[in-house]
């Protein structure tokens, strides 16, 4: 039944007309979301890239994420075990400094219908401030103080930086989340996919 509903939900997202005025490269919603899904990635919105080839995080930034996560490029595109929910599905365009926010209309208008049907979830892994900000509503810190503050937030939720290459200097600057975190990360992923 869970399948049959996130199917019409899906084509209804991919029909999703919502914001193409603000939209310069018009609509094209990527993600991957399937009932049996074990772990969802609540991303930030396309970019130019995925944009163009429709496959979620087929770019560096994917490639960042799957080596933190430690599985493979097939399991990461299996959509009954990855679930990835940008939030705002569409591209939304370059600024002056990069890549637009995403579009605040998406999320409100289909993040928790899919959520709703995503019942086997074990695992949400937050990409960024945009999605700290709606799944983790009462944190009050930064982006670097909820992910630091890995412990308090639970088994079945982490919080990371971006995978983007902007994020490089992150990095460097913390150590801690390779040395910690990541072999965290990597353990939680392996338990939710087993
Ligand atoms: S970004 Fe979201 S709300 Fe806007 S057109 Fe795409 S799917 Fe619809």
């Amino acid at each position: 039944m869970h399948t049959t509903t996130m199917d019409t939900l899906l084509a209804r997202v991919r029909a999703c007309q919502l914001c193409a005025a603000h939209l310069p490269h018009g609509p094209r919603p990527v993600l991957q979301a399937h009932a049996d899904e074990r772990i969802l990635i609540a991303g930030q919105a396309p970019g130019r890239k995925v944009h163009a080839s429709g496959v979620p995080f087929d770019d560096a930034s994917g490639e960042r994420l799957r080596a933190w996560l430690g599985i493979t490029r097939a399991t990461f595109y299996d959509p009954r075990q990855v679930a990835i929910l940008p939030m705002g599905f569409c591209y939304p365009g370059t600024g002056r400094t990069g890549d637009l926010p995403p579009r605040p209309e998406c999320a409100p208008a289909w993040r928790q219908p899919l959520l709703d049907h995503l019942p086997r979830l074990r695992l949400t892994l937050l990409l960024g401030q945009y999605a700290l900000a709606w799944h983790l509503p009462g944190h009050q810190g930064t982006l670097t103080e909820a992910v630091r503050q890995w412990r308090d937030h639970g088994p079945a939720l982490l919080a990371l930086p971006h995978p983007s290459p902007r994020n490089n200097g992150w990095l460097r600057r913390n150590p801690w989340f390779e040395d910690e975190l990541l072999p965290e990360l990597r353990t939680r992923v392996a338990r939710a996919l087993a």
